[in-house]
């Protein structure tokens, strides 16, 4: 899953992207609202979190703008003050939830989990497909035989695949998603990964694959 976060206070930027990367999301940090508004019109993110306080484009009109281009992407709000009136601008806004600093980590990430999965349609933390199980709080993937924690690349592309069951994800998709567009990553990489995951399947006992397509993408099938 790839997230924007929005916070102009470095120390506190960096220290959320490592704890974000850490718990398998892929991030991108911008400093202010104009970049901020420049990146969400390049890329499809699955959720951002968005200062309030920040310089060029405050957080509010970053909102305002967003939801006015019809975007549904899930938008967590950080308050700076406690104050009544900024969490109800934001709501009111097209936020989907706020929390104000400062915050404990647990719940940061409980509440990008519960956003995320609420755009998905999901009730719980746990995607099923065939007799898969993914944990998305503890990137444990079991079956009935078996379980084992993924690493973040395959989580992340995992979690892509289990989520669109019909839908094919090209290289180029998951490249974007789970390393980023700037990134210089080639479409080998994927394949690697991909590998590995097939490998992990098979250990597990799956009875889903997941199939290429010739010059279209992957997706998950039922093993015949
Ligand atoms: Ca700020």
């Amino acid at each position: 899953m790839r997230l924007l976060l929005v916070e102009d206070e470095r120390s506190l930027s960096k220290a959320l992207t490592a704890i974000l990367e850490g718990n398998h999301y892929s991030v991108d940090a911008v400093y202010d609202g104009q970049e901020a508004l420049a990146y969400l019109e390049a890329t499809d993110y699955d959720g951002v979190i968005l200062d309030i306080m920040l310089p060029k484009v405050d957080g509010l009109s970053v909102l305002r703008q967003l939801r006015a281009q019809g975007s549904h992407v899930p938008v967590l709000m950080l308050t700076a003050k406690s104050e009544v009136e900024d969490r109800v601008l934001g709501l009111d806004s097209g936020a989907n939830d706020y929390l104000a600093k400062p915050f404990a980590t647990a719940e940061l990430l409980a509440r990008i989990r519960a956003m995320t999965r609420i755009r998905r349609g999901q009730g719980n933390n746990l995607l099923r497909r065939g007799n898969l199980t993914l944990d998305l709080a503890s990137f444990e993937l079991s079956t009935p035989t078996g379980s084992t924690r993924l690493p973040n690349k395959e989580f992340q592309m995992l979690e892509m695949l289990m989520s669109s069951p019909s839908a094919l994800i090209s290289a180029g998709r998951f490249i974007e998603t789970v390393w980023g567009l700037d990134s210089d990553v080639e479409t080998n990489v994927v394949w690697v990964h991909i590998s590995c995951l097939r490998r992990i399947l098979t250990e597990l006992g799956a009875d889903v694959q997941i199939r290429a397509v010739r010059n279209g993408g992957y997706r998950l099938e039922a093993v015949r």
